[in-house]
């Protein structure tokens, strides 16, 4: 996979203070001098760090997206949301939808299509995120479940030209536990049967310590990353390490 054009997206969740923004200077210093490949990479920071984030990076090749948005596309009397069109006002290209932290948070298959559809209309590419849980997956559910996410998440969207799917097994978000390489290669065919032309990403523990695992199943298109992340040192050592 290595000759491909990777994505490496990274989840900032809710963490991240306006200083903490100094530390991104090493990210742009490596990505102006890497240049071994094409990839893109994209930082998804709280909504509070975007606007400064996407001044920082005004010069770069680097993208920021937001973590979630409101599903209206109207400016309204909802208290603590922000809309797809705030989101691309304080300068994000993309953004990320569907995660299990808001799914577990009661976030549904349907509000979440109505925010795939606001975020299109507004020009946003979207990381739709799926992935079972592990009582799913010890019931062998995992196809099925990442099925009823897609026909009900994209329902009525039929241009997926915007849509990025990032594959998230929610037992491997922080956990520190990856699926196996051949389990994977077969979940991403999977999606990509099911949806043509998409692009399908990995999430969950990705680290620079197993990215040479994961970096060699052929079918991958990047990689969401969330904790590692946040440590530009640990992130720059997962695009180098992709490479190597
Ligand atoms: C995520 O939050 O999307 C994620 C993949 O987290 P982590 O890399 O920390 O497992």
């Amino acid at each position: 996979m290595t000759n491909k054009y990777i994505y490496f997206i990274g989840n900032w969740k809710m963490f991240g203070k306006y200083k903490t923004l100094k530390s991104l200077k090493k990210v742009i210093t490596f990505v102006k001098k890497f240049k071994k490949n094409k990839f893109r990479l994209i930082y998804c920071p709280p909504s509070t760090l975007i606007h400064p984030m996407s001044e920082i990076f005004k010069k770069t090749s680097i993208d920021i997206g937001g973590q979630n948005c409101h599903h209206s596309q109207n400016y309204g009397a909802y208290t603590g949301q922000i809309n797809s069109k705030m989101l691309k006002d304080a300068g994000a290209k993309y953004v990320i939808l569907g995660h299990s932290e808001n799914r577990l948070l009661g976030e549904k298959d349907e509000l979440i299509n109505l925010k795939v559809k606001s975020c299109i209309k507004s020009g946003l590419k979207v990381i739709f995120c799926i992935g079972e849980t592990f009582k799913q997956k010890k019931k062998k559910n995992t196809k099925k479940v990442i099925n009823n996410q897609i026909k009900k998440g994209l329902k009525k969207i039929k241009n997926k030209r915007n849509i990025l799917i990032a594959y998230e097994p929610v037992w491997a978000i922080g956990s520190g536990i990856t699926p196996k390489e051949t389990e994977l290669f077969d979940i991403i065919k999977y999606i990509k049967n099911r949806l043509k032309n998409v692009k399908v990403l990995y999430g969950g523990s990705v680290n620079p310590k197993n990215i040479q695992n994961l970096r060699r199943i052929e079918n991958v298109d990047g990689f969401l990353i969330g904790g590692a992340s946040q440590d530009s040192k640990n992130l720059i050592d997962i695009i180098k390490k992709t490479y190597n």
